[in-house]
């Protein structure tokens, strides 16, 4: 047993924070961690907190308020698109034109304009949220019409594996799209961020292009279960 865990991860998190080159946006991967445990990253200078799932966002919302942003990191569900749209400052996860069309009316409700990523699935993986890297500017276009959305990047997981560079393939095949989408010069879209890269993988990410990077284990520790 760690006898100080905060102080733990507080020393974690402020290393990392530290390392990273200017201009990488760390998000905190907070899902099933303690208020203690997220309260000690926000500590530490942590300043946007992912969620995959709203409900356990609103209820660390309760604790954490305005002092971190809030960006959605998981599949959304149509029946959270109302919570969402309210609580997260961006949303990572757009992958399909329905999606965007339900968020874009939701947006319009509370009169708010919401920063979103499209989620590619480089990986091609039938099981995986996340459009097809072929089938993201597709999309995009679509989404630019939309005007309560506003497109700012992509964000890819990519295959899971022991070892982190089998993702730099995937990682490209997302820079490429990302590139040729900010050449596109779509209007309403500003392609800005990339979000790849997790505990294990985030230094090969960066080398490939990302500027947001989303960690979990590495700040919090292993997760049981
Ligand atoms: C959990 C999670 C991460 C972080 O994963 P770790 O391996 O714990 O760093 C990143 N992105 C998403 C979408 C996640 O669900």
């Amino acid at each position: 047993m760690d006898e100080d865990p905060i102080g733990r991860i507080k020393n974690i998190t402020t290393c990392l924070l530290s390392s990273l080159p200017a201009g990488i946006a760390l998000v905190a991967a907070a899902k099933t961690r303690s208020p203690d445990e997220v309260q000690a990253v926000i500590d530490s200078g942590v300043r946007i907190l992912g969620y995959n799932y709203v409900q356990e966002a609103e209820r660390m919302y309760e604790v954490i308020g305005n002092s971190a942003q809030w960006h959605m990191i998981g599949h959304l569900q149509k029946n959270k698109i109302k919570k969402a749209v309210r609580l997260f400052d961006m949303i990572e996860t757009v992958d399909s034109e329905e999606l965007a069309r339900e968020l874009d009316r939701h947006c319009a409700i509370v009169n708010k304009k919401m920063p979103v990523l499209v989620e590619i699935n480089s990986g091609k993986e039938s099981n995986k949220t996340g459009i097809l890297p072929e089938d993201a500017e597709q999309l995009i276009l679509c989404m630019s019409g939309l005007p309560n959305l506003q497109v700012q990047g992509l964000m890819t997981m990519g295959p899971l594996s022991g070892d982190p560079e089998h993702a730099r393939p995937y990682f490209r095949t997302t820079k490429a799209v990302f590139d040729r989408i900010s050449q596109a010069e779509i209007p309403n879209v500003s392609m800005r961020y990339l979000s790849m890269g997790m505990s294990n993988s985030y230094k090969i990410a960066v080398e490939e292009g990302a500027n947001i990077i989303r960690i979990g284990t590495l700040l919090f520790g292993e997760r049981n279960s």
